[in-house]
């Protein structure tokens, strides 16, 4: 370690800054190239429909997996998936200990038993407010309100001064389920003195406020009032004050609560283990759900993104093993449409109606309020906490681009819109991005991550986009070919007996029968002339350049 050079407190985004998901949060502090890194959050994010065979994506740590010995810990603000859902794909890379409230934990708990890691990982439980120490940074956890339970900022204090780490975040003067936001603590810190805020921006552009959890009761007590047959309610199985509020509507109306969706029985047994749903009675198990008459029972369900494995998209296809939904039923979706699922949610709302079922959405009722903070809320947040500087993540370019705005308009000297790999520099001096480092995503395809963007995903577009062709041509020691060329091609042929397949068999054995002596020696030469003449026939056919490969095996 070099200790001429002075000491630095850097931040360094890897995910999370310039899209939603997949957060991935670096501060470092020592000297610079030699700093003691602690990561705030590994989440995941989800394909948008651009990568064929691609699910799960997580950031690329290649940066910090370069210095994991560097690499103190990882703090998990909440347990939602774009914040610690990469924990069971990376940490074998990181191998460094975890930090997160007891509920956060729980689930942490589930998804590492389920990824045969749970006897490697050490996890750290730290209570609600919660303060400790890792290496050169002093932490202590500030209770905030959000659509999960335990969401917690993170205050993250040096010697270079003092940051806090929002994570996601909303003002909630009655949050159902837990504690409202500890304002006190925010405005304490404030008083204290804040170097920086680096601060959800997701509902940037939202005026006024959030909303809280509590006011949706009477919407839903209202909508489900309505209902003669079978009542479903779509929502985010980790919401669980929305479950929680949800129970008691369906109560009001002498309904019976059925959940339906295995995301659902993992939180509701994480919620409980911690104290959460006390009040709430155990949910019916699905499968006993049919027995109850329709107009007795209510059916919590995820799946209100359409994603076509959930409870409900299974409902509406009419193949859910124990729940059928028709005419005179409802569905109320208690949650947002969110950007980008516009199709598989209409394709749902599409499947539900065509079975004669009524739809009920928060454009209807009140029954939904997001988790995040509308503009009102950031304003308040930075009027008790006065940083310095103010850094936007957990948003779109655009979204960071606005909250850098609002950030100004309340008095804070320095507001920074970085996106993944820009490093920032927030003490000594003025604060400003001093580096930019390689970052990236993963995608999870069984045991192994692959690189987005990578030959196997060209490949893989090239494949669904032209087809494949593979040939197998057998070469006798004097340069002829001995037998018929094989050929086998995927998305080029309805059967193997049209004329432009049996052509391509010609073309192949003229290009190699034609060519010269010395290139039907060399087996790469061959296949290559062999390979190029294939394709070209293709494309003269049809306008398409199949992904060809050719064998060239000898005969001796
Ligand atoms: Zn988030
Ligand atoms: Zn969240």
């Amino acid at each position: 370690m070099n200790n001429s050079k002075p000491d630095e407190l850097v931040f360094l985004p890897l995910g999370g800054a310039g899209e939603i998901g997949m957060n991935l949060n670096l501060y470092g502090l020592g000297p610079k190239g030699a700093e003691q890194w602690i990561m705030v959050d590994l989440g995941v994010t989800f394909n948008d429909g651009s990568m064929p065979g691609v699910d799960l994506i997580t950031p690329d740590s290649a940066f910090i997996e370069e210095r994991r010995e560097n690499l103190l810990g990882l703090i998990v603000t909440h347990a939602h998936e774009d914040h610690l859902g990469a924990v069971p794909y990376l940490w074998s890379r990181l191998r460094c200990p975890v930090y997160a409230t007891p509920f956060t934990a729980s689930i942490l708990r589930a998804k590492l038993i389920e990824a045969d890691l749970i006897d490697q990982v050490e996890i750290n439980i730290i209570a609600l407010s919660g303060s400790f120490t890792i290496g050169p940074f002093d932490f202590e956890l500030i209770t905030l309100t959000h659509s999960i339970p335990e969401p917690n900022a993170v205050v993250i204090r040096t010697d270079l001064g003092t940051v806090l780490h929002t994570g996601d975040w909303k003002f909630d003067p009655a949050p159902v389920t837990g504690p409202s936001s500890d304002i006190d603590a925010l405005r304490k810190l404030g008083d204290e003195g804040v170097l920086a805020i680096v601060c959800d921006s997701t509902n940037v552009f939202d005026p006024g406020q959030s909303g809280s959890e509590a006011d949706l009761l009477e919407g839903l007590s209202a909508a489900i009032a309505e209902c003669t047959g079978k009542v479903a309610v779509a929502c985010f199985a980790s919401n669980v004050a929305r479950l929680e509020t949800i129970s008691m509507a369906a109560r009001a109306n002498g309904r019976d609560v059925v959940s339906a969706g295995r995301s659902l029985k993992r939180i509701e047994r994480a919620a409980r283990e911690n104290g959460y749903l006390k009040d709430t009675p155990a949910f019916i198990e699905q499968k006993d759900g049919g027995y109850l008459p329709d107009d007795r029972v209510l059916i919590i369900c995820t799946g209100s993104q359409g994603e076509p494995r959930a409870a409900l998209s299974r409902m509406a296809a009419g193949d859910h093993p124990s729940i059928t939904l028709g005419e005179g039923d409802t569905v109320i979706f208690s949650s947002r449409m969110i950007p980008g699922n516009e199709v598989s949610i209409g394709r749902l709302h599409n499947n539900l109606v065509r079975r004669g079922v009524r739809l009920v959405t928060p454009k209807d009722r009140f029954i939904h309020v997001s988790g995040h903070p509308a503009r009102d809320e950031l304003t308040e947040m930075y009027q008790l906490v006065r940083p310095k500087i103010s850094v936007p993540v957990h948003g779109e370019l655009r979204h960071l681009n606005e909250h850098a705005k609002l950030a100004r308009k309340c008095q804070v000297d320095t507001a920074i819109v970085i996106e993944n790999g820009a490093m920032v520099r927030l003490a000594p001096g003025d604060a400003r991005v001093i580096d930019h480092v390689p970052s990236g995503r993963l995608s999870q395809e069984g045991k192994r991550m692959v690189p987005m963007g990578s030959e196997i995903h060209k490949s893989r577009i090239r494949a669904m986009w032209h087809g494949t062709a593979t040939m197998t041509i057998a070469i006798g020691a004097d340069g002829q070919i001995v037998a018929p060329p094989q050929i086998t091609t995927t998305g080029l042929f309805e059967n193997n007996s049209d004329p432009i397949l049996l052509e391509a068999i010609d073309v192949a054995r003229h290009a190699a029968t034609g060519a010269a002596s010395t290139v039907r020696r060399d087996n790469n030469a061959l296949g290559e002339v062999v390979r190029v003449a294939v394709r070209r026939h293709f494309r003269n056919a049809f306008d398409k350049k199949p992904v060809t490969t050719i064998h060239v095996v000898r005969v001796q």
